[in-house]
């Protein structure tokens, strides 16, 4: 390799390994262990008191998860990075590190309705309370700010319309504030955008969407961006307090500028749980090697479906940021200029039965509730996932009746075309 720093793709493929010190096997094993023998009883004392790193346990490290993060980290551009079982459990251990019983912390209205109920219901039984802003309306995160503030928490494209978030202005509000940007990055992927080149502090990811890709595995990522400033006005004290379990130590003062990852595993993993299984971690590995060229297709699919349904007699609109004269085209070609993504959605001018009868009748598409896998994926959101509202709320998440979304997979797009069409006619 040069000097220079590698592409996207090579570190796609190479970024955090290197052949088995012991076997001399080139794709990294899965070390499907869960625990690991010390040296000797000093070796053992200095993993326990965080003196020196190490495996002990995989609830807490494991050598293939740990190629997964130093891949994912270098790919957004990061200092570290902790794996975790799942987007939900990434986001989880993110706000345990950060808050305390009675702080709140702002959230985008357009988010993944998994992570809206989650904060709304499972979080607040936390003490940790969600202030709601909008996207479409920048200065609303600076309204919502109060002196209890400690994050502010976006999509970089938002499910599930694949809106384009100005990224920039809101982490202008959150450093004015002097609290981190949290940008959930997986329905862009590091390949359309790498959110800490525009101010985030940490990135998260369900790496059950594009980055496994392939829709086999359930897992998640917390990237540091090391730009956080945790110990100034001890508005943090999980990371700038000493921890009596660590002999007093202070992680921020200790770690610097990874210390928000450390603090996320020896702290939130260790106590909540939610480790990732080493065998899951090698199939997402596998599943980054193709990144680039996986959502680069993605992407120019989607963007030849959108096109195709723009035209399409029975279809009412086409909300994609890819297509021109979009109301998120402009911020797509400043943050995402390669694509805007897989993830849209349309409306039919036939409504509720005409939404369900195309999910009825189509036979390439899946009819299922997930996003970011090879396969082309439809679901109705009115009769599925947003069933259970009334028409107007029902509108007010983006999920009105004639709503339907699309994940758009890799297979070649003159099927995935014919497949709508003659679900549409039938
Ligand atoms: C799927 C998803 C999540 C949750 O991830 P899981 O791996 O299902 O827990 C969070 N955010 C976004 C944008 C998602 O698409």
């Amino acid at each position: 390799m040069t000097e220079t720093q590698p592409g996207f793709s090579t570190l796609s493929i190479h970024a955090g390994a290197q052949p088995d010190p012991t076997t001399g096997a080139r794709t990294t094993p899965i070390y499907q262990t869960t625990s690991f023998v010390f040296n000797d009883a000093d070796h053992a004392a200095s993993l326990f008191g965080l003196q020196a790193f190490g495996n002990i346990y995989t609830r807490i490290t494991n050598p293939t998860t740990a190629v997964l993060e130093e891949r994912v980290a270098a790919l957004e551009g990061g200092t570290a990075a902790l794996a975790v079982a799942s987007g939900h459990a990434a986001q989880l251990v993110t706000f345990h590190a950060l808050l305390q019983p009675g702080d709140e912390f702002i959230a985008a209205r357009r988010l993944y309705g998994g992570t809206i109920n989650q904060f709304s219901h499972s979080f607040k039984a936390f003490g940790w309370n969600v202030v709601w802003a909008d996207t479409d309306d920048v200065a609303s995160f600076e309204r919502a700010l109060s002196p209890k503030t400690k994050a502010i928490f976006i999509e970089s494209i938002a499910n599930p319309g694949g809106t384009v978030t100005d990224i920039e202005a809101i982490a202008a509000i959150a450093r004015k504030a002097g609290v981190p940007l949290i940008v959930d990055n997986t329905l862009a992927s590091p390949y359309l955008i790498k959110p800490i080149d525009h101010g985030a502090d940490i990135v998260l990811h369900s790496l059950t969407k594009f980055l496994g890709g392939h829709g086999n595995s359930i897992g998640g990522i917390i990237v540091d961006a090391g730009t956080f400033d945790w110990s100034r006005d001890d508005r943090y004290p999980v990371l700038s307090q000493p921890r009596p379990e660590y002999h007093g130590l202070k992680l921020h003062e200790t770690f610097g500028n990874f210390a928000f990852a450390i603090a996320a595993r020896v702290i939130g993993l260790r106590d909540l749980g939610p480790a990732l299984s080493p065998f899951n971690a090698f199939l997402i590995l596998t599943g980054i090697e193709t990144l680039s060229l996986r959502v680069q297709r993605h992407s120019d699919n989607a963007k030849a479906v959108a096109e195709w349904l723009s035209a399409n007699p029975a279809v009412a609109w086409v909300s994609y940021a890819g297509l021109p004269g979009d109301r998120y085209h402009n911020l797509a070609r400043k943050y995402s200029p390669k694509g805007a993504g897989a993830v849209f959605t349309f409306g039919l001018k036939g409504g509720y039965d005409a939404g369900v009868n195309l999910v009825s009748n189509v036979k390439l598409f899946s009819h299922l509730a997930n996003v970011g896998d090879t396969r082309s994926l439809i679901i109705h959101p009115a009769s599925t996932t947003h069933s259970q509202l009334n028409d107007e709320q029902k509108a007010l998440a983006g999920a009105g009746v004639d709503v339907v979304r699309l994940s758009v997979g890799i297979e070649d797009k003159e099927d995935l075309i014919a497949d709508l069409d003659q679900a549409l006619k039938a």
